[in-house]
């Protein structure tokens, strides 16, 4: 039955309007139509480490977080996450003022979002940004302002001045995400430096996205933008457990920050789940207390898949685009004759069983990411082997 209401209004707010179905479901509904191997969204899989998952299952059995836990998240994990930042990164905070645990990383920066923006702020981002980005700058009546990662050799850079240049009066806050989905990208010291001096300079607050900061390669190095100067007080950092021990479905997240952020960010996600995910709570308090050997061999692994995926396709004749960090490998499909990079993802089911997803929906400027295609290679090994082979095979002249 129709939907009637008593006026022509359309249903969706005006807000919401542009935003329709997000890539990632569209292009998971076509490889599960098609029977296409799935290198569109992004989950792993194969689950993270049997003790986690063990610690799951004793949470529930022994009636821990079966019931609401506390709207911070539980003191185990919220304690867990500050031994974590202090582990990698030599950063304190307190896990009663400072860390909001949150329905996955994808609430955390809606919250985020919402508390701290208000209607006609402007929200620099940098383009192509993660969907969810974009959705949540407009539910919270703000502007986004996009600062496009541009090709470079085999990597894509963040031209600093436009940055500075982007930044106007109207301008609340920055949104990094680093390491960059979908471009591999990892900000550099001296890049994130540049960060920190704007937003001192200019009075911002920045929320950064750091959900893939135990996947760099190549001697990247994964640095929080709140531990360079006079960042820790203005910056709210982000952190999933879903990437780093790879159980994207069990939605855990947190918040780093000053206490006043925290206590922001905090009163809107109250309003959103309030709290999830109970028992996965203290599941993930024990991942974030594995041993480095945990996340060595997680980035290893990561790595040898990261090269037999990039080698595959570059087998296949794409132009290939080194990621430093993430899952993620973006590619051109000029090289194949191709300029279109959504009606090449969409074609790409049938025409070599594999499917992906086509950056052009992370920017605004449309053309600018026309021709860029995103693999995920957090899959098995043989996985990734039998897509290069169909790739191969559909592709290579
Ligand atoms: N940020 C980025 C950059 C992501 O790629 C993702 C998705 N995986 C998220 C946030 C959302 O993370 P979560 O699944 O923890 O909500
Ligand atoms: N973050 C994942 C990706 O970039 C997808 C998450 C989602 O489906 N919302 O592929």
């Amino acid at each position: 039955m129709a939907v009637m209401t008593s006026s022509a209004r359309p249903l969706l707010n005006r807000r919401l309007a542009e935003f329709g179905t997000t890539i990632f479901a569209e292009m998971s509904a076509l490889a599960q139509r098609t029977g296409a191997i799935n290198l569109g969204q992004g989950f792993p899989d194969a689950d993270g480490p049997e003790a986690v998952r063990e610690a799951a299952v004793r949470a529930l059995r022994e009636g821990h977080g079966n019931q609401y836990p506390p709207g911070p998240g539980v003191p185990e994990l919220r304690t867990a996450v500050t031994e974590h930042q202090r582990r990698f990164y030599g950063l304190s905070y307190d896990p009663d003022r400072e860390v909001l645990i949150t329905a996955g990383a994808t609430e955390a920066i809606a919250a985020s979002l919402l508390a701290l923006v208000e209607p006609g702020d402007e929200v620099i981002a940098l383009e192509p940004y993660y969907d969810s980005y974009a959705a949540c700058i407009a539910m919270a009546g703000g502007t986004r302002v996009p600062v496009t990662l541009r090709p470079d050799g085999d990597r894509f850079v963040l031209d600093l001045d436009e940055l500075r240049a982007a930044v106007t009066p109207r301008t609340r806050l920055i949104l990094l995400n680093t390491p960059h989905n979908p471009t591999g990208t990892v900000l550099t010291r001296a890049e994130l430096a540049a960060v920190a001096e704007l937003a001192c300079e200019r009075d911002l607050l920045v929320i950064t996205d750091e959900v893939y900061e135990h996947l760099v390669f190549d001697g990247a190095e994964h640095i929080p933008l709140a531990s360079c100067p006079g960042m820790r007080e203005r910056t709210v950092t982000i952190g999933s457990a879903g990437k780093t021990f790879s159980f994207t479905g069990w939605k855990v997240g947190w918040v780093t920050g000053a206490p006043e952020l925290v206590a922001a960010v905090r009163s809107a996600k109250q309003f959103l789940t309030y709290v999830a995910s109970g028992p996965f709570q203290y599941a993930v308090a024990e991942a974030l207390r594995l041993p480095d050997a945990y996340f060595a061999a997680f980035r290893a692994e990561h790595l040898a898949k990261r090269d037999l995926l990039s080698e595959g396709l570059a087998a296949a004749g794409f132009g290939v685009f080194r990621p430093a960090g993430t899952y993620f490998v973006t590619v051109d499909v000029r090289p194949l004759g191709h300029s279109d990079g959504l009606a090449f993802c969409r074609a790409m089911p049938e025409r070599a069983g594999v499917v992906a997803i086509p950056n052009a929906v992370f920017y605004d400027h449309r053309e600018a990411g026309a021709p860029f295609v995103r693999f995920a290679f957090c899959k098995r090994t043989s996985v990734l082997e039998e897509a290069t082979e169909r790739l191969r095979k559909a592709f290579a002249s």
